[in-house]
């Protein structure tokens, strides 16, 4: 099939500057998001906006999502109006979103008896790897498989790897995830040891570049802790989510992975005390003097209620309709509840 056009569903930090490449090498595109502003810019620019994703993906050769997490995918693809049963026969489904390994294999079985192909494309490189399309592609499907889809995805992205089966590109993801939290925590210490100490961080940060003790975060994500500057290009909730998935697949495995519980502990914390929608950069935050935390807009007093709960602890509200972390399954009551705990 000859992929003219295409749908995008999730117009976030990620997802609308992806679209925005897809636009740009001149596919008909037609976008859906929770919040309409934030497909304004795309829509400016020549892309159709739908109500839905059953009406975004009508007549999608190509249906891209790129939302937040398990279970925003879940109600997405298959929901009783989601892509699954939307989508027209022979479309392509590919979920860049960073999600579970196990929904990405029940999302591509049930594409497959409806007469769709589905495979999971998380991807790496940050909000910079989107601006730039040199996004890298970790694809749960073989190259042979993509091949039809390929011309597309090379319109975002410098690099793609192959994991060759069903939720194979989020397990990769997941990996990796889990070594940047150690690698954030890395820096952290060295900053604090470093700023506690009354020696200049910056420069020991040059020193860990120029040997084996520095790190692609300590790089990029380091001098914004330093400068202060917590702005997100990853939010910390959705690391938070991405070390909850892999300490899920842990658990399944049973093995354990010191660095993932610290880390999960730390992003946690951060994410309680009001920093979730902050940069995953201020995790440094943590280290520092309670004034300080205060004027970067966190309280630690949240953490107490928390503790005082008689909730489950992941630090989330879970009346209502909002959802936690998408990280751990664990049954709370009638409440499904994804935290770590
Ligand atoms: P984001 O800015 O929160 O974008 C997610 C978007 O999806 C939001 O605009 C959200 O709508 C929308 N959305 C969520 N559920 C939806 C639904 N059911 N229907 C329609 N739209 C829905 O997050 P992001 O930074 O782009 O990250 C997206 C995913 O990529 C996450 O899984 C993240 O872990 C992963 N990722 C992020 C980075 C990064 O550097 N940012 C890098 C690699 C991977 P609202 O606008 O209403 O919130």
């Amino acid at each position: 099939m000859q992929i003219r056009k295409i749908a995008f569903i999730g117009t976030g930090i990620m997802g609308a500057r992806i679209a925005g490449h897809i636009l740009d090498a001149g596919y008909d595109l037609t976008v859906y998001n929770r919040t309409k502003e934030k497909a304004e810019d795309l829509l400016a620019r020549g892309a159709h906006w739908a109500d839905s994703p059953a009406q975004a993906a009508a007549d999608a050769d190509l249906v891209f999502t790129m939302v937040g997490y398990p279970t925003d995918v879940e109600d997405v693809y298959l929901s009783t109006d989601g892509l699954i049963r939307a989508a027209k026969k022979g479309a392509w489904l590919v979920d860049l979103t960073t999600s579970s390994p196990q929904l990405a294999r029940d999302i591509h079985d049930a594409a497959e008896v409806e007469d769709k192909h589905a495979f999971d494309c998380p991807v790496t490189g940050g909000e910079q790897g989107a601006v730039d399309g040199t996004l890298t592609l970790i694809i749960g499907a073989t190259e042979e498989q993509v091949a039809p889809v390929l011309p597309v995805l090379e319109s975002f992205s410098a690099r793609r790897f192959y994991f060759d089966q069903p939720g194979g590109g989020q397990t990769a993801k997941l990996c990796n995830q889990v070594s940047l939290a150690s690698c954030m925590m890395g820096y952290a210490d060295a900053l604090a040891l470093a700023q506690q100490s009354g020696i200049d961080a910056a420069r020991v940060l040059e020193v860990m570049a120029s040997g084996t003790g520095g790190s692609g975060a300590s790089k990029t994500l380091a001098p914004k802790s330093l400068e202060g500057d917590f702005k997100p290009g990853f939010l910390a909730e959705h690391l938070r989510k991405d070390i909850g998935l892999a300490l899920q697949r842990s658990e399944e495995l049973d093995i354990t992975l010191p660095g993932a519980e610290t880390a999960f502990t730390l992003f946690d914390m951060l994410c309680q005390i009001g920093g979730s929608r902050m940069g995953t950069q201020a995790l440094t935050l943590l280290y520092q003097e309670e004034e300080t935390c205060r004027a970067a807009g966190l309280d630690w007093s949240l953490l107490e209620q928390e503790d005082e709960g008689d909730g489950c602890g992941c630090g989330h509200d879970h009346g209502g309709d909002h959802e936690c972390c998408g990280g751990h399954g664990h049954e709370h009551g009638d409440h499904e509840c994804h935290c770590h705990h």
